[in-house]
Protein backbone atom coordinates (compact mmCIF):
# COMPACT_ATOMS: atom_id res chain seq x y z
CA UNK A 1 0.00 0.00 0.00
CA UNK A 2 1.65 3.35 -0.69
CA UNK A 3 1.22 5.52 1.41
CA UNK A 4 -0.78 8.66 0.75
CA UNK A 5 -0.34 12.42 1.37
CA UNK A 6 -2.61 15.53 1.19
CA UNK A 7 -3.33 17.19 -1.95
CA UNK A 8 -6.28 20.28 -1.91
CA UNK A 9 -8.37 21.67 -4.18
CA UNK A 10 -8.16 25.58 -3.24
CA UNK A 11 -11.79 26.24 -5.49
CA UNK A 12 -13.21 23.44 -3.70
CA UNK A 13 -11.96 24.06 -0.41
CA UNK A 14 -11.35 20.46 0.40
CA UNK A 15 -8.48 18.20 0.29
CA UNK A 16 -7.97 14.37 -0.62
CA UNK A 17 -5.31 11.77 0.35
CA UNK A 18 -3.18 10.21 -2.50
CA UNK A 19 -0.27 8.15 -3.44
CA UNK A 20 2.42 11.02 -4.39
CA UNK A 21 5.32 8.42 -5.47
CA UNK A 22 5.32 6.23 -8.36
CA UNK A 23 7.19 3.35 -7.24
CA UNK A 24 8.82 3.92 -3.69
CA UNK A 25 7.05 3.24 -0.27
CA UNK A 26 9.19 5.88 1.39
CA UNK A 27 6.77 8.05 3.44
CA UNK A 28 9.30 11.16 3.39
CA UNK A 29 8.29 14.14 6.01
CA UNK A 30 10.21 16.38 3.45
CA UNK A 31 8.57 15.11 0.31
CA UNK A 32 7.72 18.58 -1.40
CA UNK A 33 6.78 17.82 -5.13
CA UNK A 34 4.72 14.94 -5.78
CA UNK A 35 5.70 12.19 -8.50
CA UNK A 36 1.99 11.41 -9.48
CA UNK A 37 -0.76 14.64 -10.74
CA UNK A 38 -4.15 14.10 -9.26
CA UNK A 39 -7.34 15.89 -10.20
CA UNK A 40 -10.16 17.16 -7.89
CA UNK A 41 -12.88 15.00 -8.69
CA UNK A 42 -15.08 17.66 -8.02
CA UNK A 43 -14.00 20.10 -10.17
CA UNK A 44 -11.42 18.79 -12.28
CA UNK A 45 -9.17 21.48 -11.46
CA UNK A 46 -5.66 19.77 -10.72
CA UNK A 47 -4.65 19.07 -6.71
CA UNK A 48 -2.33 20.82 -5.28
CA UNK A 49 0.78 18.61 -3.37
CA UNK A 50 0.66 20.27 0.58
CA UNK A 51 3.04 17.80 2.22
CA UNK A 52 2.53 15.69 4.55
CA UNK A 53 2.26 17.53 7.83
CA UNK A 54 -1.08 19.76 6.03
CA UNK A 55 -3.99 19.77 8.19
CA UNK A 56 -6.77 20.90 5.97
CA UNK A 57 -8.97 24.02 7.07
CA UNK A 58 -12.85 23.33 7.29
CA UNK A 59 -14.21 23.82 4.03
CA UNK A 60 -15.83 26.89 5.10
CA UNK A 61 -13.21 28.58 6.36
CA UNK A 62 -12.41 31.13 3.98
CA UNK A 63 -9.19 33.31 5.43
CA UNK A 64 -7.95 30.52 6.47
CA UNK A 65 -7.80 28.30 2.60
CA UNK A 66 -6.50 32.34 1.12
CA UNK A 67 -4.19 31.91 3.28
CA UNK A 68 -3.19 28.15 2.84
CA UNK A 69 -3.02 28.79 -1.13
CA UNK A 70 -1.15 32.13 -0.62
CA UNK A 71 1.79 30.47 0.92
CA UNK A 72 1.32 27.13 -1.25
CA UNK A 73 1.51 29.69 -4.60
CA UNK A 74 5.07 31.46 -2.97
CA UNK A 75 6.30 28.05 -2.78
CA UNK A 76 5.81 27.04 0.72
CA UNK A 77 4.70 23.17 1.29
CA UNK A 78 3.67 21.39 4.61
CA UNK A 79 6.84 19.58 4.79
CA UNK A 80 9.23 18.22 7.71
CA UNK A 81 9.15 16.30 10.86
CA UNK A 82 7.79 19.49 12.92
CA UNK A 83 11.26 19.54 14.46
CA UNK A 84 12.59 21.69 12.51
CA UNK A 85 12.45 24.95 14.92
CA UNK A 86 11.23 27.28 12.25
CA UNK A 87 8.26 29.39 12.62
CA UNK A 88 5.27 27.71 12.29
CA UNK A 89 3.01 28.57 8.76
CA UNK A 90 0.56 31.60 9.86
CA UNK A 91 -3.30 30.76 9.30
CA UNK A 92 -4.23 34.11 8.29
CA UNK A 93 -4.23 35.57 4.33
CA UNK A 94 -2.09 39.15 6.08
CA UNK A 95 -0.42 37.23 8.46
CA UNK A 96 0.81 34.90 5.44
CA UNK A 97 1.96 38.11 3.45
CA UNK A 98 3.99 38.97 6.40
CA UNK A 99 5.28 36.04 6.83
CA UNK A 100 6.33 35.37 3.27
CA UNK A 101 8.10 38.40 2.75
CA UNK A 102 9.48 38.18 6.34
CA UNK A 103 10.99 34.25 5.62
CA UNK A 104 12.42 34.12 2.10
CA UNK A 105 15.02 31.50 3.26
CA UNK A 106 11.96 29.52 5.50
CA UNK A 107 12.85 25.97 5.57
CA UNK A 108 9.45 24.89 4.29
CA UNK A 109 9.70 27.23 1.16
CA UNK A 110 10.28 24.12 -0.67
CA UNK A 111 9.33 25.32 -4.29
CA UNK A 112 9.61 28.09 -6.31
CA UNK A 113 6.27 30.10 -6.49
CA UNK A 114 4.08 29.00 -8.90
CA UNK A 115 0.22 30.20 -10.10
CA UNK A 116 -2.87 27.63 -8.63
CA UNK A 117 -4.63 28.84 -11.89
CA UNK A 118 -1.56 27.58 -13.68
CA UNK A 119 -1.12 24.30 -12.56
CA UNK A 120 -2.93 22.28 -14.91
CA UNK A 121 -2.58 18.70 -15.75
CA UNK A 122 -3.28 16.63 -19.11
CA UNK A 123 -6.22 15.38 -17.88
CA UNK A 124 -7.63 19.02 -16.91
CA UNK A 125 -10.05 20.93 -18.99
CA UNK A 126 -10.64 24.78 -19.46
CA UNK A 127 -14.39 24.18 -19.22
CA UNK A 128 -14.13 24.00 -15.87
CA UNK A 129 -12.65 27.29 -15.13
CA UNK A 130 -14.49 30.21 -15.69
CA UNK A 131 -14.22 33.41 -13.07
CA UNK A 132 -10.87 33.17 -12.27
CA UNK A 133 -9.84 35.66 -9.37
CA UNK A 134 -6.05 36.62 -9.93
CA UNK A 135 -4.32 37.04 -6.66
ZN1 LIG B 1 -12.15 21.07 -6.84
Amino acid sequence: MQPLYPFACFECQVTFQRAARISSNDYSAWLSVSERNHVCPNCGHALAFMGRNFRSPNRQSNKQWRAVRYLWESGFRYVGSGSHGAPALPESLSAARQFVADHPDHVQKACPPQRWNESITPRYTTSVRSGAVNG
